[in-house]
């Protein structure tokens, strides 16, 4: 056989070679470099057979960061190897460690084990020095295919093995990678020696689970760390972990108190308390305030309604996944409602509607209730009861542009405020192949689509596309704002829709006098309620811009005979609607500031003899610093038009 190298040189074998002799060939230095190789573009390991005439060329140690899952796998063996070694040193036999999977994930590897006793978090460090000895040894790995009954005589002592080789495809070749002190049963791909393993790995935890993912099976210990090709790829994603748990929207949630979900009320359903709910009123003002300036009738309807409304939107059969159970009660059915836009169609339809009176834009705070899996609910951002920043815009036909440029227009004033710099727009476009999720109405779509980006393109608005990801109904334009951990994450939606005007035969008596057929823009531009709290709380890991903190100002008198005058200065906040609160307690002074900072409270305003004289304040701005003698008419002033005008 032979291959072709990258200068289009031949090299012969008589026999199936693979990589590492591929590199041997070329020359012996090479072959000490060699990491993996690539035939026809595609990266294989180098103990794999390679096929007659395949284009090779191959990769070397300094581009190991562009084989992770070549060096994060052989990590995983390298990691049941010390494990082996750590029990061993503890005089448990070989045969004792039984092992399920041990593969490479994103950003590193785990193993599971059964373990003649189980492994200690405390333990970790010292698998890791194994771990590194075993690198420094430099193991070299082989590939080596067996028969069947070879692989079942290697591991009879271990029934996990055991089970994996049995379930096997009759026909499947079984692969050994081996290296001086441990065999696996592995498809590969790994690097052709342990030294070549990038030292920059750590592992992170124990913890439960089950064989094969069943809880009938039973439960094993994985072990799992991260890995990366480069110290400062390691470094970065720690830090990261640092962050996302130092931001965590649950964890501050809870260090603030603002909001919890009790047992006996059940999950999903979280209960805001005084701090969140204030957070969250502060939200609902700003946008109701906004869109009432825009033109938005704001309205009020019920949370839930019969079947029926949903069978003729079509809920029931695109969207039934979601929904609550059907209540039956006196003959009727009713259900929770997992949209708000039938409702507002309702109100539509409560009365005639002429060309002149469009566009009409029905707007709510709507609470709503989808049943979210179990698995998936987390905190505040995926929940089962929710409220939505809803509104549906009823238009002409040839006022569709016009409207949906208001809405982007709308959605970069709110970010603004909300100091949301990077954001992406998306066009969320059906999928159709995906019948099951989507109307069937091949013409609607592709003039939807077509009039969708038509405006986004007038606009000179920058999108991407994204298929499958548009509403049953319609196609969306969703904004992807980037999270302070680089996540993306839908916040505001616009969407288009001529399906459920059609399904509910909605109309307004044109020009003619005849009978013309409205367009629904369906949008949301905070989101829910939830979702953005939990947005914000990780955004600002807690530290909210002043107009929305729980607490605004926190007033501490020096000692009990300032007492008078922090009340005083506590009056003169609330008259501007601050939320503002004198710290009376027993503590002493700095235990009170401390108490302040880690409460986040932008502003602690410190008043003693001086101060009470002078009708003047020592102001502590968080993360600012401090000023001195700033008189209290001054002050009130400064903070009322902050707040007023929602100054970051
Ligand atoms: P997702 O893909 O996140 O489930 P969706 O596409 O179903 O959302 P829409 O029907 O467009 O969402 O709902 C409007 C907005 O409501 C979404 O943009 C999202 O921000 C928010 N939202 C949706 N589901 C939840 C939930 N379970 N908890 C909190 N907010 C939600
Ligand atoms: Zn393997
Ligand atoms: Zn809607």
């Amino acid at each position: 056989m032979h291959v072709v190298l990258p200068d289009g040189k031949k090299l012969e074998f008589d026999h199936a070679a693979n990589g590492l002799e591929v590199a041997a060939a070329i020359g012996p230095r090479l072959a000490q470099d060699a990491v993996a190789i690539k035939v026809q573009g595609e990266l294989k390991d180098l103990l794999s057979p390679l096929e007659d005439g395949a284009d090779v060329s191959i990769v070397t140690k300094k581009n190991i960061e562009e084989i992770p899952g070549f060096f994060r796998h052989t990590l995983a063996h390298v990691m049941a190897q010390a494990v082996r070694e750590f029990y061993g040193a503890r005089g448990h036999e070989a045969n004792t460690i039984k092992m399920g999977v041990g593969p490479a994930i994103e950003n590193g590897f785990y193993y599971d084990f059964d373990l003649p006793e189980p492994l200690r978090a405390e333990d970790l460090p010292e698998i890791e020095k194994i771990m590194n000895d075993i690198i420094t040894r430099d193991l070299k790995l082989s590939r080596k295919e067996v028969t069947r009954a070879e692989a079942l005589q290697e591991f009879g002592y271990d029934p996990y093995k055991v089970e994996l080789i049995n379930d096997l495809p009759e026909d499947e070749v079984l692969t050994f990678y081996v290296q001086e002190g441990f065999t696996d049963l592995c498809r590969g791909p790994h690097v052709p020696r342990t030294g070549v393993i990038p030292r920059h790995f750590k592992l992170m935890s124990t913890s439960g689970a089950y064989w094969r993912g069943s809880e009938k099976n039973p439960m094993m210990q994985r072990v799992y760390g991260v890995a990366f090709g480069t110290k400062q790829e390691l470094d970065n994603y720690l830090h990261m972990l640092e962050e996302a748990k130092r931001r965590d929207h649950r964890k501050i949630g809870k260090d603030l108190e603002l909001f919890f979900t009790s047992e006996v009320i059940g999950p999903g359903l979280p209960l805001w308390l005084p701090n969140g709910a204030t957070i969250r009123r502060e939200l609902e003002r700003f946008i109701v305030d906004l869109e009432l300036r825009q033109g938005y009738q704001h309205v009020y309807t019920p949370q839930m309604a019969k079947t029926e409304l949903y069978k003729i939107s079509g809920h029931w059969d695109h969207y039934q996944e979601d929904m609550f159970p059907v209540m039956k009660i006196d003959q009727e059915e009713l259900v929770l409602r997992p949209m708000n836009c039938p409702h507002h169609i309702q109100i539509y339809k409560h009365t005639q509607r002429s060309y002149r009176d469009l566009p009409i834009k029905i707007a709510e705070l709507g609470t709503m209730y989808r049943f979210e899996q179990s698995g998936e609910l987390t905190g505040l951002s995926r929940v089962r009861s929710m409220t939505l920043n809803d509104a549906h815009i009823f238009v002409r036909p040839d006022q569709i542009q016009a409207e949906f440029k208001k809405v982007v227009e709308l959605v970069r004033d709110v970010y603004e405020i909300l100091g949301f710099k990077e954001y992406k727009w998306r066009l969320s476009l059906r999928d159709p192949e995906d019948t099951e999720k989507y109307f069937q109405d091949d013409e609607m779509w592709n003039s939807a689509e077509a009039q969708l980006r038509q405006a986004l393109d007038d606009m000179g608005l920058e999108y991407y596309e994204s298929p499958g990801d548009a509403a049953f109904y319609g196609p969306k334009l969703d904004v992807q704002v980037k999270s302070a951990l680089g996540k993306d994450e839908t916040i505001s939606t616009v969407q288009l829709d001529f399906l459920l005007p059609q399904k509910f035969e909605l109309e307004y008596v044109n020009e003619e006098s005849g009978r013309s057929r409205p367009v629904m823009i369906h949008r949301g531009i905070i989101s829910t309620m939830e979702r953005m709290t939990a947005f914000l709380i990780e955004n600002c890991a807690g530290d909210f811009p002043f107009w929305l903190a729980p607490e605004q100002v926190r007033v501490v008198p020096i000692a009990d005979r300032h007492l008078e005058y922090a009340q005083q200065v506590e009056a003169e906040l609330r008259k501007h609607d601050l939320r503002a609160k004198v710290d009376d307690g027993g503590e002493r002074m700095n235990a009170k500031i401390r108490n302040a900072e880690l409460r986040k409270v932008p502003f602690v305003l410190i008043v003693g003899d001086q101060e009470a004289e002078k009708q003047e304040l020592s102001v502590r701005e968080r993360h600012k610093g401090e000023r001195k003698n700033v008189p209290l008419a001054e002050l009130v002033q400064e903070l009322a038009g902050r707040y007023r005008n929602r100054t970051l």
